[in-house]
């Protein structure tokens, strides 16, 4: 006889709407929860990126050949960054 084993915790069943039932009321939450928990992840890697992106910026401006015009360019580009990476960190 066929079963239908379960993905996440191999329990088996013989209908593949018991396991479905199974899988929505056992797994359902804990498969949102890493959902979350991979967003936050990926959050926070673009935020070290962002971080990581200012620094370059700011590595660029302090540059000596580049003309007054183009410092005052990097520095209001990295400004920008820096005020959206504020923001994006208090709306949490
Ligand atoms: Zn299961």
């Amino acid at each position: 006889m066929k079963e239908y084993k379960c993905k996440y915790c191999n329990a088996a069943f013989e209908k593949p709407l018991l396991l479905a039932r199974h899988v929505r009321s056992t797994h359902k939450r804990a498969k949102t929860r890493e959902k979350k928990a991979i967003a936050i992840g990926k959050e926070s890697e673009q935020i070290n990126r962002t971080i990581e992106a200012i620094g370059i910026l700011k590595g660029l401006q302090a540059l000596s050949n580049l003309s007054q015009g183009e410092k005052k360019l990097l520095q209001e580009v990295s400004q920008r960054i820096e005020e959206l990476l504020a923001y994006t960190q208090r709306s949490k």
